[in-house]
């Protein structure tokens, strides 16, 4: 199949999701923005090579090092979930293969992302470089601590599990910010929340979709 049907028929099986999952999202199709970052985005150009032919796929896939890239659907609905306007600073904890960065760097004027795996950070700096994505900033640490130099943030993403919501987050975020971050112990009882911080800093959280994320390590105790 040429590429042009594979990311058209990713979009369908998305927007299939989305109408499924609206009662819990609000959400119930894609906006032509997020649309056009999807489309433009190849995500086979952040896979590893033996896995090059399930790229356009709405599935996650090992990239390595016990990690995943995440399925396409989930990146959209996150993405979403943030609200984005086109001067927001975003970051990103669990950078992996730099796909989600890249989706959310064409939807914001800067994203900032922490990756763990040191590996996997230096290969996705290399990828923001060679593909031109030149608003995505990556270092290699704990994203339980947040970046606190380029706070606060107007969206938060997380893409592994924690077992609560980390403190430096929810400061780091920006009055009137959105965060959007799995929690859960195991992987069978994983939730999406939703956190809103209010004008006056005080923070409302929301249940939106069970989910599956890999583990998130180095957490702290608070
Ligand atoms: N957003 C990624 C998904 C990667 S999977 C993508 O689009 O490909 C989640 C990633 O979170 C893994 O690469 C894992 O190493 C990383 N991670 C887990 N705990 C972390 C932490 N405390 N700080 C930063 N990254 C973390």
């Amino acid at each position: 199949m040429v590429m042009r049907k594979k990311i058209q028929r990713l979009l369908d099986e998305i927007e299939s999701e989305y109408r499924f999952t609206r009662g819990m999202t609000g959400k119930a199709m894609l906006g032509p923005e997020l649309r056009r970052a999807i489309s433009n985005t190849p995500r086979d150009k952040f896979v590893p090579l033996a896995s090059i032919d399930s790229a356009f796929d709405n599935h996650p896939l090992s990239i390595g090092y016990g990690q995943t890239i995440s399925q396409p659907y989930i990146v959209a609905i996150m993405t979403d979930l943030l609200e984005l306007k086109a001067d927001d600073v975003v970051l990103e904890i669990g950078t992996g293969s730099g796909y989600q960065a890249a989706i959310l760097s064409q939807l914001c004027r800067q994203v900032y992302t922490i990756e763990y795996v040191e590996e996997l950070a230096e290969q996705a700096r290399t990828r923001f470089e060679r593909l031109g994505y030149d608003n995505i900033v990556t270092i290699s640490g704990n994203g339980f601590d947040g970046w606190p130099e380029h706070a606060p943030y107007d969206g938060i993403i997380v893409t592994a599990a924690a077992t609560h919501i980390p403190g430096p987050l929810i400061e780091q975020l920006k009055a009137g910010g959105r965060m959007v971050i799995p929690v859960g112990r195991t992987y069978s009882h994983q939730e999406l929340k939703l956190v809103i911080k209010n004008q006056q800093g005080d923070i409302d959280v929301k249940d939106i979709l069970s989910v599956v994320f890999v583990p998130f390590q180095g957490e702290r105790n608070e």
